[in-house]
């Protein structure tokens, strides 16, 4: 036997039992963020390894040690796009469509990062985020928050925290990571290894770490809010009122710094307790610097991400979760003549009823073995074609679930009939 070819370790197939959920979930996404005027942009998955090293920090997990990174053909240097907030950045400066405008757009697809696969971490995931730019106050800030707190509720999820900080500007972070740089060295020995080292390169990062025992070290440590300049206090102060007035919940997190370098001020977090260590299902803040960093016009920008699988993981946890689709009418007939007609009345179906969904039996079996499969299939109503079908013009009708109803109709009333089976809904479907 030959060898069986494997998928990568921590990049999944998405099954079909799982593609309503998806389907589901990447809809209620869309109607959402459409509802507040985004626009979907469509980018690249390849970019020069530059853009990341420059945009997210080269002291950061990511670019350290969890980037795919390659050589092209030519010998250039390219990466998967570990994350969706660079490339944005670096098309609109390309394309000219940040400067000197209120822009809102938003993306979803695969990201990748080499990382310790465990339950809710993949090395390829999916993210679906939004970016906002020209805008300085904190009501964007807020208007972020409050679309994914409607895609919340538009999901029927509960359960999530919503924690919120503020890093200051880049003159008050430097001056906070010097105190926080001397009060690491100070108890230096009771850090884990990655923080020690950090705490030379990145100290802010040190705040991120998962360790506990840095955590024990770092109730102690100086407290960034303290040391937050007077515009972004003020600016801390904005949202935080404005997302009381709208009535959305929230802590303060003093050590909440994300793993990526660019964020300034605002960032927030949106946490859950129910998928243990990988609990924040969607991030985000505010990225003044980023765009003049790459090249582009100082441009005040605020966005998210979030991730699709904990969200999905989450969803099943609440039980929300909506069934595999199935067709709802199987076709079955017999006979070549049979066979044809079978053809035109599931399209005569699908073009009167589209939501039915029809599934016409394709392979070689006899009625009896159509008619198993037909059962399997999850369907509510078997429309039959034999011979004799075919020359009176009838349709055998025949309900699946509950009492097992048969009867011929002339083909001219099967969708009076099928009505009967499969009513509409509310929605006149
Ligand atoms: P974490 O602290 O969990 O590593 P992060 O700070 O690296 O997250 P971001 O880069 O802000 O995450 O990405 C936004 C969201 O994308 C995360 O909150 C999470 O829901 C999701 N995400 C990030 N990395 C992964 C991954 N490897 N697998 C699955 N989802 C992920
Ligand atoms: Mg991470």
């Amino acid at each position: 036997m030959v060898d069986r070819i494997q998928s990568i370790r921590g990049m999944h197939d998405i099954l079909p039992e799982a593609g309503a959920a998806w389907s589901w979930l990447e809809a209620t996404i869309r109607e959402v963020v459409e509802s507040y005027g985004y626009q979907k942009i469509r980018l690249p998955i390849v970019e020069k390894t530059e853009l990341f090293a420059r945009s997210i920090g080269e002291v950061t997990d990511i670019v350290e040690k969890e980037m795919y990174t390659f050589a092209d053909r030519n010998g250039e240097s390219l990466t998967l796009r570990p994350e969706g907030t660079a490339g944005c950045v670096r098309s609109g400066i390309e394309h000219g469509f940040l400067h000197n405008q209120l822009v809102r757009i938003w993306y979803s697809g695969p990201m990748f990062r080499h990382e310790r696969p465990q339950k809710g971490r993949y090395r390829q995931f999916y993210q679906m985020g939004a970016e906002t730019f020209g805008m300085e106050g904190p009501a964007i800030d807020a208007e972020l928050i409050l679309m994914t707190a409607r895609l919340w509720r538009a999901l029927g999820l509960g359960g999530l925290r919503l924690e919120l900080n503020s890093l200051g500007n880049a003159e008050a972070r430097a001056a906070y990571r010097d105190e926080l740089q001397s009060f690491l060295r100070s108890r230096r020995d009771e850090l884990d290894e990655d923080s020690r080292r950090r705490l030379e390169s990145n100290p802010l990062r040190v705040l991120d770490s998962k360790d506990p025992d840095t955590r024990e070290v770092l109730r102690e440590a100086p407290q960034l809010l303290e040391a937050l300049d007077e515009s972004s206090r003020e600016h801390f102060e904005g949202l935080c009122e404005l997302l009381s007035s709208a009535g959305i919940e929230y802590v303060i997190n003093p050590r909440l710094v994300r793993g990526l370098d660019y964020y300034s001020r605002t960032v927030f977090e949106w946490v859950t307790d129910a998928l243990g260590a990988q609990g924040t299902v969607c991030a985000g803040g505010r990225y003044d610097a980023l765009v003049s960093q790459l090249g582009g016009r100082e441009t005040p920008a605020c966005g998210f991400a979030m991730g699709i699988e904990r969200l999905l993981a989450l969803l099943e946890a609440q039980d929300l979760l909506p069934a595999p689709a199935v067709p709802r009418v199987y076709v079955l007939s017999q006979g070549a003549a049979a066979r044809r007609e079978a053809l035109h009345i599931a399209e005569a179906v699908r073009e009167a009823r589209p939501e039915l969904g029809v599934q016409v039996y394709c392979g070689e079996g006899g009625l009896k073995a159509q008619m198993k499969r037909a059962d399997r299939s999850g369907a509510e109503v078997a429309l039959i074609l034999g011979e004799q079908e075919v020359v009176e013009g009838m349709v055998t009708v025949r309900a699946l679930r509950g009492e097992a109803t048969q009867n011929m109709v002339a083909q001219t009333a099967l969708l009076a009939e099928l009505l009967r089976h499969c009513p509409m809904d509310q929605e006149g479907r």
